[in-house]
């Protein structure tokens, strides 16, 4: 964090106070705000799909933007400061907002879902109140880990998962592992996670060993029932309390559905089609609460305790492959090649 002075980057220069046009320009921090020169920053899912769809949804890559520079207003940091960047700016005066609930803001402005720029530049200017400050045991890298492990924690908690909970992963991509790296440390057991590919399985095998059993899904569309009854044989006869689903495949949301016990709860992290078909009397005779996760909210704080502590240092295993921010395309190219084994793709401003 600081006032850089580099006017090849288009920075705010050493001024007392930034006049309204610096501001206006993007040049300059407003009220609030601080400049961040961005040391590590990861690649995700969705970043790949924008990169190689233009869009998700209704969101649609339209611009290219650059932003960057601190104003005096901020008080509680300091150039120096080493802090990791949570990338919504919500509203703070919408409903969802006022409940605290500030991933569901009408208003949010999120790095990086279009129009709005994400954290893949040199510098970037934030508002100080969404930069948290980092222990000195937490590097750059982790700093930026803390985005995914926060997609986990948010789920973990709302999933309601309880110390001895039987808990069925689906999905062995960075959600699905940091999710398995939150289970685990929440005493979770015993816990099976799924994927396609074997060698996503070996690593989660790796990431938490004795642990976790891996079963392979044959096809994207193995039959839920029978899937389920894999689970459940994998587990050793214990039908999962809680599944976690990190892929957003139709077919794996509907073997966690046919897998959980009576009253059970299939937490869906993943995203998918908008529209899929469930078994819904399965759902409806078992009374399984079937729930959804949007982003997160009031989890940095924890994240960074929760490392920091050594809980879920292990996060840091995730990061597969490095690249600086020149190389960048090789670093989306990589994130996006199955044959790459990459599973966490940094990149750093070294
Ligand atoms: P990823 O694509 O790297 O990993 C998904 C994994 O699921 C892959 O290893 C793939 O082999 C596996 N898979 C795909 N279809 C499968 C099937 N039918 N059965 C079993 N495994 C299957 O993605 P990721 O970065 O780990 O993210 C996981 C999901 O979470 C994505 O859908 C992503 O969009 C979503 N996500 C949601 C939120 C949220 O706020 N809800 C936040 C971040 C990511």
């Amino acid at each position: 964090i600081g006032v850089y002075t580099d006017p090849q980057h288009n920075l705010w220069v050493d001024k007392a106070e930034p006049s309204a046009a610096d501001i206006q320009s993007g040049t300059a921090p407003g009220d609030g705000e601080v400049v961040v020169e961005i040391r590590s920053t990861g690649i995700c899912g969705s970043d790949v799909h924008f990169w190689h769809a233009g869009r998700i949804g209704p969101m649609i890559v339209e611009d290219k933007h650059i932003l960057v520079a601190v104003h005096p207003s901020v008080t509680h940091l300091k150039p120096g400061d080493r802090v990791a960047i949570e990338p919504g700016i919500p509203c703070h005066t919408c409903a969802p907002c006022l409940r605290g609930r500030y991933n569901g803001c009408e208003r949010v402005l999120f790095r990086s879902t279009p129009p709005i720029p994400g954290l893949l530049r040199r510098y970037i200017t934030h508002p100080a109140v969404w930069c948290h400050k980092l222990p000195p045991s937490l590097s750059f890298e982790d700093g930026a880990l803390l985005e995914p492990l926060s997609v986990a924690l948010a789920a973990v908690e709302r999933a309601n998962l309880r110390l001895g909970d039987a808990a069925l992963i689906c999905g062995a991509g960075p959600i699905g592992l940091v999710t398995l790296l939150c289970a685990r440390a929440a005493g979770a057991h015993p816990i099976v996670i799924t994927d396609l590919d074997a060698r996503r399985l070996a690593f989660a095998e790796s990431l938490v060993p004795d642990r976790v059993r891996a079963v392979r899904v044959t096809a994207p569309d193995e039959a839920p029932e029978a899937l389920a009854a894999r689970v459940v044989e994998a587990m050793g006869g214990v039908e999962p309390d809680v599944a976690l689903e990190c892929t957003g495949a139709e077919a794996s949301i509907g073997a966690a559905i046919e897998a959980v016990r009576f009253g059970g709860t299939v937490f869906v992290v993943g995203v998918g089609k908008s529209e899929m078909q469930f078994p819904f009397m399965r759902l409806s005779t078992r009374e399984v609460d079937l729930k959804f996760q949007y982003r997160y909210a009031n989890t940095w704080p924890r994240a960074i305790r929760l490392v920091d502590a050594g809980v879920l240092s292990d996060v840091r295993k995730l990061v597969t492959h490095r690249f600086p921010i020149e190389d960048a395309v090789r670093a989306f190219e990589t994130s996006a090649d199955p044959k790459s084994g990459a599973i966490k793709v940094q990149i750093t401003n070294p």
